[in-house]
């Protein structure tokens, strides 16, 4: 029997560590060994607003809230009755079962498939799961046919882009400059996005198998993970993880006793928003200054260090080994016709069911929110939600029967972004929620080019004045004709899409603007 005891972040936080312990000992107390019994601190469960979270396996039994205090008693119930008091509960009744819970019934993992199930610091672990048979379906196939698989699954980009990932592999793997390098963004910096962390402490190896399987299909011998500096858990897990992959012959200069040779490292981000942009991101690694550059030569021709390079976000590699491993066509049938496949999310907010989920990709806002996320606290009336972090946009109620995808948010002037989403309920003052990002923007943007730089500045003041009652008529059209100017004329996409928070609510909530500047608010 095994107890898995979920050691996210968010558990961490509220104690997990000490929840293991505790167990441990209790365990030891009774004489019960850790091969009859073991304890498995794993990456995030999902339900975090619900953790520490306590699962025993094979058995398939959840328990949510757990504090030191329910120890002995979860030892008691390895042979016996369950404790009911850390069961889920609805209507009345306990449930014992992960999928009776309807937060996880209605995922479909893929990414995820691992996290909050394996010791992300065992590589026996991941690979009794199936790790590294991706890798090794691989290394039999031309890099054309690794490619062909990656085009296969209709994989884009999920960092927000969506970009189709063969292409970008295709292309790379066309040019004959040497050396190549295949890149992982893990410079998750959205306010309330944690997908990418999150996958990272508790499946760091499918990271890196998505890395080699990229870099056995461009040609590259050398790979970067770039990590935003605030995630020291991650870098702690993927540097064990490289180590034990170097140990084990993954890695290095015979991959699986191969001619294919792979070296990796992390570089530390220096907690910059801009550096999630490519350009800029590549700029910090060479050690110069993060800002991003005009792209009239794509990195994938010239990227890190003048070579070609692939730049992938830590979602869209960490989904590779499944589709080397399961076929190209399998991952297919996942998703809508343009957007295959799943996508992770990070909810937060006014929501009940806090936390990370992974859904097939056409999933409305409705389920999500409010068939996965229980609905709003306190059931107060929902009023919008932000999708896409601060270059995101903010979704009212009429639209939640829309699919999330990487196309039809944008026709309403959002986008699905990366993965975070915000919800917010009836209190929330959309006027405010656009200053918030702005504020936010106003201090990321790196000052390179006047429209993102000037822009952002000039709406900031204006949203202040209005939301301290010094709004004045025209003001709303001058924010519209700001933000346009910036999407226009904005050097990258920081500042192309940051006037969306702004544009959305104002498309959206006119009247709330209005009702500040009338001064009824
Ligand atoms: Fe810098 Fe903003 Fe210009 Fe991007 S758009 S280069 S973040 S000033």
């Amino acid at each position: 029997e095994k107890i898995l005891v979920c050691c996210g972040t968010s558990c961490i936080a509220n104690g997990a560590l000490d929840v293991a312990d505790a167990i441990e000992q209790e365990l030891a107390a009774r004489g019960i060994n850790g091969v009859e019994v073991c304890v498995t601190r794993t990456g995030c469960s999902g339900e975090c607003e619900q953790g520490p979270i306590v699962r025993f396996m094979p058995r398939d039994l959840m328990y949510y809230r757990v504090t030191v205090r329910d120890a002995a008693a979860i030892v008691d119930s390895l042979e016996g009755e369950p404790v009911k008091k850390l069961l889920f509960k609805k209507d009345k009744q306990f449930f014992e079962h992960m999928d009776d819970n309807p937060f996880y019934a209605l995922q479909h993992k893929v990414v995820l498939k691992d996290v909050g199930i394996i010791d992300p610091l065992s590589l026996d672990d991941y690979i009794a799961r199936g790790g590294y048979e991706g890798l090794k379906r691989a290394l039999k196939m031309t890099p054309d046919e690794i490619i062909t698989e990656v085009e296969k699954s209709g994989l884009r980009g999920k960092g927000g882009a969506g970009f189709p990932t063969g292409r970008k592999w295709r292309t790379a793997a066309g040019y004959d400059v040497f050396p190549k390098y295949i890149v992982c963004n893990g410079d998750e910096g959205d306010p309330g996005a944690f997908m990418d962390g999150s996958t990272m402490e508790g499946s760091p190896h499918a990271v890196i198998e998505g890395m080699i399987i990229g870099a056995l299909a461009i040609g590259a011998e050398e790979g970067v993970l770039y990590i935003r500096d605030e995630y020291a858990l991650a870098r702690d897990h993927i540097q064990h993880a490289i180590d034990d992959a170097y140990a084990a012959g993954i890695l290095g200069e015979s991959i699986l006793g191969t001619d294919h040779k792979l070296d990796l490292s992390i570089v530390r981000g220096g907690g910059a928003f801009v550096c999630g942009e490519s350009t800029a991101l590549m700029a910090s690694i060479e050690g110069r200054v993060g800002e991003p550059r005009a792209k009239y030569i794509r990195s994938v021709q010239r990227g890190l260090f003048d070579n070609p390079t692939v730049l992938n976000n830590v979602e869209s590699l960490a989904s590779i080994p499944t589709i080397l491993r399961d076929g190209g066509e399998k991952y297919a049938e996942i998703g809508t016709d343009n957007s295959k496949g799943t996508k992770v999310f990070a909810m937060v907010g006014k929501v009940k069911h806090t936390g990370l989920v992974e859904v097939p990709m056409g999933t409305t806002l409705r389920t999500l929110i409010y068939d996965i996320g229980g609905g709003i606290i306190g059931d107060r009336p929902f009023k919008a939600i932000q999708t896409g972090g601060p270059s995101g946009g903010c979704i009212p109620e009429e639209l939640l029967d829309l699919p999330v995808d990487f196309d039809t948010l944008v026709e309403y002037g959002a986008m699905m972004g990366s993965g975070g989403m915000i919800v917010m309920d009836d209190r929330s003052c959309m006027v405010e929620v656009a200053r918030y990002y702005v504020d936010f923007l106003c201090e990321e943007s790196c000052g390179k080019c006047t429209p993102c730089r000037e822009g952002l500045r000039q709406m900031r003041a204006i949203l202040t004045d209005i939301c301290e009652g010094r709004g004045k008529p025209g003001d709303i059209e001058l924010l519209e004709r700001i933000g346009h100017t910036m999407q226009d004329a904005s050097l990258c996409a920081l500042g192309r899409t940051a006037p969306n928070p702004v544009l959305t609510t104002i498309k959206f909530f006119r009247d709330e603007y209005e009702a500040h500047i009338d001064g009824k608010e």
